[in-house]
């Protein structure tokens, strides 16, 4: 940081602005090689059913590593796509990616594998791209039915364009995926989209089920979380879930799926796949 003794702040704050202008730059001419080197990894964390444990679904998480060898989390690389305007052909990748592996694990088990893949949605990449046809296009090349595919999307999606999202949706269901709200809960927006929308399913977010054996509050959260799904005829699904006591916790109160540390991290596709061998044998 440069230091003036005229303007000291003023240039504190704009040579800031310029690294992090820089910074953020730096990441989008790499990300955006690295989408059209095909260099983006899709690892699949599985999703279980609490009653049985047994794995219904994978959520399909990207993974970059960049040129110098170090990982970049998500939480950082979606944003900078989304601005950058990159998140539509990454949004395709990661779709069309989520089916070629199913398609893989089906044709290695011989026959329908037994899951299905969630792959998760940006709300600008719904607001930019024609998703369901990118959907019905992935499926039909990798001859799956829409009945494999979850779509997780975010309550910030239907804050950003509730008419266009509602579309969108309908289109998505009528070829018979699964929808998802993820990280129910965190967003800004009002409920009446619940009743409006054709949701399948509701994620409950990792901040309200880490650390809720210890916190009343949070149990209080979970529980109305799980009584509007029920209400509502959806299912629920926690996440971050890491130790055997909170997945009984929740079974106990009516959660039906669950994902964590516990089950598993995310994996790579083939490690993926044999974990699926041993869990569900
Ligand atoms: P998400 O969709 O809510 O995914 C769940 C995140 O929680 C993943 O982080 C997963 O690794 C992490 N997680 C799962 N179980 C546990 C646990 O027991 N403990 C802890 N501490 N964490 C757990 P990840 O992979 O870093 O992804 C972060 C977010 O980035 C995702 O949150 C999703 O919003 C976004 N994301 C990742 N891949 C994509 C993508 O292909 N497209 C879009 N649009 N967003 C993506
Ligand atoms: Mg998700
Ligand atoms: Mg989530
Ligand atoms: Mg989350």
């Amino acid at each position: 940081v440069k230091r003036s003794k005229k303007s000291g702040r003023t240039e504190i704050y704009q040579t800031r602005a310029f690294d992090a202008a820089r910074r953020q730059f730096g990441i989008e001419t790499e990300l955006r090689r690295a989408i059209d080197a095909g260099a983006l990894e899709l690892y699949m964390q599985p999703i279980c059913d609490l009653a049985t444990g047994r794995v219904t679904s994978f959520e399909a998480l990207s993974r970059w590593t960049n040129e110098r060898g170090q990982a970049i989390s998500p939480v950082d690389f979606i944003p900078v796509a989304e601005e950058a305007g990159l998140i539509v052909p990454l949004g395709r990748w990661a779709i069309n990616q989520a089916a070629r592996t199913l398609a893989g694990w089906d044709a290695a088990r011989g026959g329908n594998c037994g899951v299905n893949v969630a792959v998760n949605l940006s709300a600008i990449q719904l607001q930019r791209d024609n998703v369901a046809a990118v959907v019905e296009q992935a499926l039909a090349d990798h001859g799956l039915d829409g009945r494999r595919l979850t779509l997780e999307l975010t309550e910030s999606a239907i804050v950003a364009d509730p008419d266009g999202v509602s579309v969108a949706i309908r289109a998505l269901k009528d070829l018979g995926t699964t929808l998802a709200m993820d990280d129910f809960g965190t967003g800004y927006s009002n409920l009446a989209y619940l009743q409006r929308l054709p949701i399948d399913v509701l994620k409950i977010d990792r901040s309200f089920v880490s650390g809720m054996l210890a916190d009343r509050d949070k149990v209080a959260i979970v529980r109305a979380i799980l009584g509007l799904a029920q209400a509502l005829g959806m299912q629920t699904t926690a996440e971050g879930i890491e130790t055997p006591e909170l997945a009984q916790t929740l079974a106990a109160l009516g959660c039906g799926y669950g994902q964590g540390f516990l089950y598993s991290k995310p994996l790579p596709a083939d490690q993926a796949l044999r974990l699926l061998s041993l869990l569900n044998a």
